[in-house]
């Protein structure tokens, strides 16, 4: 996996204050977040054999985000100490349940080519990107991966312009509904944008895997659903273990979607993420 590691702290406010005032919150949860680490991390615990290439600094939020990858089994050699503060998220939580987010990346924005030109590719089968870390260390990431023969997968997120060269090596490109549709008239449309497939997730409707041949719809099992925060991460490590044991990617769909499913009948993001023996049938 090659993405960010963040640090999210979360209060809840009655509201949101308006510029320059000032208004009282709970107390501050901290919990380890970032698209990369979520991702590393939900793979991790399936029992996949992942490793997070990454940066976090030498602060009590890196040290948060490497306890959280180890503990889930995660390889974190290639997660360097920075000179930058570990990219933190604030987010405030309204009654209403609805976020508001300030991201400051921090560490995330120093994870560069260099990084990638330190990895050894031996035994390596699939490569997922996701954003909040430089576009440039991404498609650097892509290049050299496929150049060593390994499938690369990127979790578009949010909607970024990536070179076509990039594009055209994803297998597959990873979005939600709502990506989808800023990119393309119709989930086969994405297809014109270069990557060799592409896969929609669709939230309780589970997800659209998307290939020449056409276009597969994958149903999510029907849940309680607790908290959706970080379902697509887990979707993305699921399905990427899915591809390195050798599934198809509708198989691997299939799996990602009973994965995240499980994920969002429990409470955060990395604490929802299951093991291989807790995953629904
Ligand atoms: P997030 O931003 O919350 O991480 P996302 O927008 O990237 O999510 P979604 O399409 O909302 O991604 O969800 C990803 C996957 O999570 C879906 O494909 C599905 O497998 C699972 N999922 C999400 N919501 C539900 C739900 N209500 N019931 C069952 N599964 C769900």
């Amino acid at each position: 996996m090659l993405g960010s590691a963040n640090a999210d702290l979360v209060v809840a406010v009655e509201r949101r204050p308006a510029g320059g005032e000032t208004v009282l919150g709970g107390d501050t949860v901290v919990m380890p977040g970032g698209k990369g680490a979520n991702t590393a991390v939900a793979a991790g615990r399936l029992g996949c054999d992942v490793a997070l290439v990454g940066a976090v600094g030498a602060d009590q939020y890196g040290s948060l985000l490497r306890e959280s990858l180890v503990s889930a089994g995660v390889r974190v050699e290639s997660v360097r100490t920075s000179d930058r503060p570990t990219g933190i998220a604030y987010i405030t939580v309204t009654p209403d349940g609805e976020n508001s987010i300030v991201v400051a990346p921090g560490a995330n924005s120093d994870v560069s080519a260099s990084d990638v030109d330190a990895l050894s590719w031996d035994g390596v089968s699939v490569l997922v990107c996701s954003l909040e870390v430089p576009l440039s260390t991404v498609e650097h990431a892509v290049a050299v991966a496929a150049g060593h023969g390994v499938r690369c997968v990127l979790n578009l997120s949010p909607v970024t312009a990536v070179s076509p060269e990039a594009l055209a090596l994803l297998d597959p490109l990873i979005v939600n509904e709502h990506e989808a549709l800023a990119l393309a008239d119709s989930f086969e449309g994405l297809l014109a944008l270069g990557p060799r497939s592409a896969v929609v997730t669709l939230g309780g409707r589970g997800a659209a895997v998307v290939t020449p041949e056409g276009v597969v719809e994958v149903p999510a099992p029907a849940v309680d659903v607790v908290d959706t925060t970080g379902a697509g991460d887990a979707f993305a490590g699921a399905l990427a273990f899915g591809l390195s044991r050798g599934d198809s990617l509708v198989q691997a769909a299939r799996f990602a979607t009973r994965v995240a499913a499980t994920s969002v009948t429990r409470a955060g993001a990395q604490p929802s993420y299951p093991r291989a023996d807790e995953v629904l049938a």
